[in-house]
């Protein structure tokens, strides 16, 4: 007779808690996982996929508007927010399907419901059934942040903007991260006039330097408005509009306000103050190297942890846990040079360190350039791409690469392995071009 009802029970199935699940599974150990909303977590809910979606659909305009100069005549072009938003939500529902069945057919017992520790190997389900686990999971992931100012439920933010019932005329986005960035430019695409008001002097703080201005340029190139240095004071409702008065003393009216101000930690509800969980100041859970909590048998992986918050940094968490609890050897997650990219229009590819920070401990070279790529006249674009090293001086090794271009986001992809693997200029210059294309330029830097 086993002592425990399952080897692990997982709370959140999203990226993290699916990955981790399917992974003892299929070690052959008993698991059981929890879900109080939707399989697939807010990646495929809620984020990641109908984001990328939604900026797909934004990007036609423009490539009809290119189309002109290479022959193509539009003589109408209609979008339907109502045939997209149902083309959207019917492609979460098939992959939250396929999530659902990846976990069944892996043999995992699902319970769609809220469940809640009630001591280090125990948890009580909604439904009041209460099951035991040798090891517990928590990768309840996080939720957006709301304003805290007058009138700050008023706005909505990246959980609501896939259920929008229609496309806004105008758009107020408080924040200048990637939430902020990226709904500023889907909607810009979508044709919605875009104001973003940010608290700091520059969008995408903690991006590289030339990263921040090239979208900067870009975005008031596109119509997009800025107002740094400034936050709302306060949202009042009007005639099924808002206004907003900003720190600046300017008002502002506007469809919809998007709060994009960061997010938290899911972590209410779930029994931790009983267990007396270690939690950090923002609220995460505090894990050790091998994301394990102050109760021995409780672990934590992904956002509710708050160490890097991007979706395939939960994955990886995911097979680090796996190895430490049921394989031969713990392993930490690594979480260094993890690549990311900015899905902006044009978009944002970076990895490893930004100029500022590189020049704090080592003595490097800049190698960066700024260009238009092919058929850019004939497209009538005067988008730039810049691409830029951070090299250093002493040992010849890349320690950042930035990228503001079409395709940053699959290039960076690529770079990462060769950051991974500790790839100096030096390799680069030794490399060949593939020409025609934008990337050639990255092997052609001097
Ligand atoms: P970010 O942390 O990226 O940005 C938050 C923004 O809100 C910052 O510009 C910040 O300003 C501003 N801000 C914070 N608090 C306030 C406040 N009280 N009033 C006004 N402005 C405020 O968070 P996001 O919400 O954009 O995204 C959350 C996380 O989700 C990201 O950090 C990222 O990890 C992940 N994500 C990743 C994506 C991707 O990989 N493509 C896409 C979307 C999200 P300041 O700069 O001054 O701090």
């Amino acid at each position: 007779m086993e002592k425990y009802d399952f080897d692990l029970f997982i709370i959140g199935a999203g990226s993290g808690g699916v990955r981790a699940a399917r992974l003892a599974s299929k070690l052959g150990k008993r698991v059981g996982i929890a879900e109080e909303y939707r399989f697939g977590g807010t990646c495929v809910i809620r984020g990641c996929v109908p984001k990328k979606l939604m900026v797909f659909a934004s990007s036609y305009s423009k490539i009809f508007q290119e189309s002109v100069g290479f022959g193509w005549d539009q003589k109408e072009l209609l979008f339907s927010w109502d045939k997209f938003s149902k083309s959207m939500n019917s492609e979460i529902d098939r992959l939250e399907q396929i999530y659902n069945e990846l976990l069944s057919s892996s043999k995992v017992k699902i319970f769609q419901q809220k469940a809640k520790l009630t001591s280090s190997n125990s948890i009580i389900l909604n439904d009041k059934t209460e099951v035991t686990s040798k090891y517990v999971l928590i990768a309840t992931g996080g939720e957006p942040l709301k304003l805290d100012v007058e009138g700050g439920d008023l706005t909505i933010t990246s959980n609501d903007i896939f259920n929008l019932k229609h496309l806004p005329q105008k758009m107020v986005i408080i924040g200048g991260g990637y939430i902020a960035c990226e709904f500023a430019s889907i909607f810009n695409g979508f044709g919605t006039e875009v104001s973003i008001v940010y608290r700091g002097d520059r969008i995408l703080r903690g991006f590289d330097n030339d990263i921040r201005e090239s979208i900067e340029k870009a975005f008031l190139q596109k119509g997009i408005k800025i107002l740094n240095n400034c936050s709302p004071k306060s949202i009042r409702s009007k005639h099924d509009k808002f206004e907003l008065q900003l720190s600046n003393k300017q008002l502002i009216n506007t469809d919809i306000v998007l709060s994009a101000i960061g997010r938290k930690p899911n972590t209410e509800n779930l029994g931790l103050d009983i267990l007396k969980l270690d939690l950090t100041k923002q609220g995460a859970i505090r894990v050790n190297k091998f994301q394990q909590t102050s109760q021995k048998s409780i672990f934590a992986i992904g956002d509710v942890t708050n160490r890097l918050n991007l979706t395939p940094v939960a994955i990886r968490d995911a097979v680090a846990l796996i190895n430490t609890i049921f394989g031969e050897k713990k392993q930490s997650p690594d979480h260094k040079l993890v690549p990311t990219a900015v899905f902006t229009k044009p978009e944002v590819g970076t990895v490893g360190l930004t100029e500022t920070e590189a020049r704090k401990n080592f003595n490097v070279k800049i190698f960066k350039t700024y260009f238009s790529s092919l058929g850019s006249k004939i497209k009538n674009n005067q988008e730039k791409i810049m691409m830029k090293l951070v090299v250093c001086n002493r040992t010849d090794k890349i320690l950042g690469c930035h990228i503001v271009g079409d395709g940053a986001s699959e290039m960076i992809q690529m770079f990462g392995i060769s950051m991974k693997m500790g790839v100096k200029k030096k390799d680069l210059d030794s490399t060949c071009a593939v020409h025609p294309t934008i990337a050639e330029e990255i092997v052609t830097l001097s």
